[in-house]
């Protein structure tokens, strides 16, 4: 019984930092009356708590706010630089390694390159363990500080067997990284990238997003991220997402995932500039050449017009399955914003009885392609932040 009792109070104490974190992440700098009152909790419980929290180095005391009346109040501040975390982000040819303080600013960053087909996944694993720890010395952070490390994927992650289980464009299959958890001296977290960029924009984003969204990652291939409440959505199997693969044309072209008419061969940046290439003839030129020539050539013209046909079509079967709040497209496509936005939305909302443009948005990502990797580096933050399971 008095067992049970302690834990209790342990649960409490847990939640109750938990809730002051939050709450001061967001707020930067709160007095201690503002938290108690934020949070609906004793002027005692607050000060032990944040003595606590300052010991561990989480916050500071920072100076005085004006008086009501009575002793002038403490400001009690939000230290972001109290801990850091690593994302890593493997996409086509490259991986990406940042270290991020806890307000996702970036202090350091590493880039490897990497073979088209990662058949070698293990040396990998040992060149970003090399890339971190010269990161740690080069910036003197000390590995204490040290949250862990999260990896986005590109593919389907079992996240609680630590296994990515499919990534058929990189033709990886069940990669399990139990096997690298003593090679870092961190925690170590999986998800797909899709997934980590939906989690990403619902986190730092958290005032524009209402934790209702689709994220959808354009990229070789297509991944979308759902949030559904606070929660990143996952399914039964951990397969909920892979709507890169939904059918958007009967029997049309062979996907590497076994099924034809994937949206993903319609709608990816890669589909985009074969299409460019194969109809001017061109190889090696970027998709930022094609889109530049689409703003007066006709031709390139109608390519971006049927490449759009297919996105929104895409998109608006997201919208009649999980009616969210907002799409967030992401990938390089998405710094292209001015190009597409309006033409895309006048293709997705063309009328029709089911839904408008004033029930939900369609936006463009305004991390600037660091979404994914970001959302990497959140794992590790989560145990900080969140009360809940973050995935269902
Ligand atoms: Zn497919």
């Amino acid at each position: 019984m008095n067992k049970l009792k302690a834990i209790d109070q342990e649960t409490i104490k847990v939640l109750n930092q938990k809730k002051m974190l939050q709450l001061l992440y967001r707020n930067k700098k709160l007095t201690k009356q503002d938290i108690s009152q934020a949070l609906n909790v004793s002027i005692p419980t607050v000060i032990s708590n944040v003595k606590e929290l300052i010991e561990q180095g989480f916050l500071e005391e920072s100076g005085v706010a004006e008086s009501t009346g009575g002793r002038k109040p403490t400001i009690i501040r939000f230290l972001p630089d109290s801990r850091y975390s690593f994302g890593v982000c493997i996409t086509r040819g490259k991986v990406r390694i940042i270290i991020v303080n806890l307000y996702f600013d970036i202090i350091a960053e590493r880039a490897i390159n990497i073979p088209e087909e990662l058949n070698d996944f293990e040396s990998l694993i040992l060149d970003i363990k090399k890339e971190m720890d010269s990161i740690l010395s080069d910036f003197n952070i000390p590995k204490d500080k040290v949250l862990g490390l999260g990896f986005a994927l590109p593919g389907t992650v079992n996240e609680k067997k630590m296994l990515l289980e499919n990534a058929p464009n990189f033709k990886l299959k069940n990669i399990c990284f139990k096997d690298y958890k003593n090679t870092f001296e961190y925690p170590l977290y999986i998800e797909n990238e899709a997934n980590t960029s939906a989690s990403a924009e619902a986190f730092i984003n958290f005032n524009n997003t209402s934790n209702s969204l689709v994220f959808v990652s354009i990229t070789e291939g297509i991944g979308t991220g759902i949030i559904i409440g606070e929660s990143l959505y996952k399914g039964y199997n951990k397969r909920a997402g892979e709507l890169g693969h939904m059918t958007i044309v009967k029997d049309g072209k062979q996907c590497n995932c076994g099924k034809k008419g994937c949206w993903e061969l319609y709608a990816s940046q890669k589909s985009l500039i074969n299409e460019y290439r194969e109809v001017f003839n061109i190889e090696n030129k970027s998709l930022s050449y094609f889109l530049n020539l689409a703003i007066d050539d006709i031709k390139a013209k109608e390519i971006l017009d049927r490449y759009l046909d297919y996105l929104a079509e895409g998109i608006k079967n997201i919208i009649l399955m999980l009616d969210p709040r907002n799409i967030i497209i992401g990938g390089e496509i998405s710094n292209y914003k001015n190009l597409i936005d309006l033409e895309l939305k006048k293709k997705i909302f063309k009328e029709n009885s089911l839904y408008n443009d004033d029930d939900r948005k369609v936006l463009f990502s305004n991390l600037d392609g660091n979404a994914a990797v970001f959302g990497a580096a959140l794992m590790p933050m989560e145990k900080l932040f969140f009360i809940s399971d973050k995935v269902i």
